[in-house]
């Protein structure tokens, strides 16, 4: 075992706090990760907060892992010590239902094993995430950074990057598209990035005014004020896809009159219940169609991180150390970071 400090959430109204545990030893398959850099995604908020329903604490959390490898278990062969590596979301799955098999694991049918929060299908013990100084991870969950990417900006492609990238694939975006994208945030705003690489027209949907000349900057083509109703109903019938980042229950109606017909409004977002009700009209009249997508598999992880490679797409970081942290989720739920808070995990040696 090995001794781990941390941040965490001891309850669901208490700040982060100092926290040390300990990793488990190294399996056969397993890597031992020093990390350097960790994202704050919204859903670490949402689990320390216990938004989705009761939460077990204390939860550290930090999907968004990039560090080096600094132990290896006896049978691993992917990595060797000295390796540059991320953990995204997922530690583990069953790898044997049909998908995990097609490298969906995401959406494995006895549920994937979440970096923190999750029961390890081992041991049993709780997860921890990167909010920490090391991680150990079996190595088939372990992703490769590529060298050409910076290695301190590449965190969120591991969530927010995948998110936004695999619906964007999934559905068939291409050049031409209209796209919306609603929320610039975290995902919102790599959400443009990737849009604009598969050559979509790209608007923004934004509550925040000041967040127009910053859009453009990024590469949409447009922004709409969505608090706006002139913008919105201008914007009827007039969009492909809405990728729909907003990470609170929102009217879709607006949204959806947005899409043409056959228009496709995906949620990343909202898992809570949709309040206010869809108008079933707003679907059946136009044959638009309403989906959501869960991150994305191990194998398009790593797609996704060598896609920013070679197309030289990075995150928009503000990189913040790990005391900064109750500070950052105040300002991540008023839509204030420019786009995503990475945590210099060297912070927490002090
Ligand atoms: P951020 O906080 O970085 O960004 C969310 C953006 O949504 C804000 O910047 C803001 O944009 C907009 N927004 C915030 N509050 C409201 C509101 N009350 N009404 C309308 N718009 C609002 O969050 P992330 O990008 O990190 O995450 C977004 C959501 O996606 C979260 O719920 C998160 O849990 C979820 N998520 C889902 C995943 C999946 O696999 N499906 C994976 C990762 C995250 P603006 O100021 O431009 O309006
Ligand atoms: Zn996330």
């Amino acid at each position: 075992m090995s001794q781990t400090k941390a941040y965490a959430a001891k309850s669901a109204t208490t700040p982060l706090v100092p926290f040390s545990f300990e990793r488990r030893d190294l399996r056969d398959n397993d890597v031992n990760i020093d990390i350097l850099y960790c994202g704050v995604c919204h859903s670490d908020i949402h689990v320390a907060e216990s938004d989705w329903g009761p939460s077990e604490y204390p939860v550290v959390p930090g999907h968004e892992i990039v560090g080096r490898v600094t132990d290896i278990g006896n049978k691993v062969s992917k990595y060797k010590v000295g390796d540059l590596v991320g953990v995204g979301c997922m530690v583990d799955s069953c790898q044997t239902c049909s998908s995990c098999k097609q490298d969906l694991e995401q959406y494995c049918e006895n549920s994937f094993v979440g970096t923190y929060g999750f029961k390890d299908l081992i041991d049993g013990t709780l997860t921890y995430g990167g909010y920490s100084d090391h991680i150990v991870v079996r190595e088939e969950f372990v992703l490769s950074i590529p060298e050409a990417l910076d290695a301190s900006k590449a965190a969120p492609l591991l969530c927010a990057g995948v998110t936004t990238y695999s619906p964007l694939r999934h559905y068939g975006v291409k050049a031409g598209d209209k796209v919306g994208i609603l929320g610039m945030g975290g995902l919102g705003h790599m959400g443009v990035k990737f849009a604009k690489a598969l050559g979509a027209e790209v608007t923004i949907f934004t509550r925040s005014e000041s967040k127009i000349a910053e859009a453009k900057k990024q590469g949409a083509d447009h922004v709409i004020v969505s608090t706006d109703d002139a913008q919105m109903q201008a914007a009827a019938m007039n969009f492909d896809f809405l990728l729909d980042t907003i990470p609170v229950q929102h009217d879709l109606n607006p949204y959806l009159n947005c899409l043409k017909v056959d228009g496709m409004h995906i949620l990343v977002g909202l898992i809570e219940p949709m309040e206010p009700a869809v108008h079933a009209a707003n679907l059946v009249l136009k044959r638009r169609i309403l989906t959501g997508s869960l991150i994305g598999g191990i194998a398009e992880t790593q797609e996704v991180l060598d896609f920013c490679a070679e197309h030289n797409i990075e995150c928009d970081a503000e990189m913040i150390n790990i005391q900064d942290i109750n500070d950052s989720y105040k300002r991540m739920k008023k839509g204030d970071v420019k786009y995503r808070f990475i945590i210099d995990m060297k912070s927490l040696k002090n």
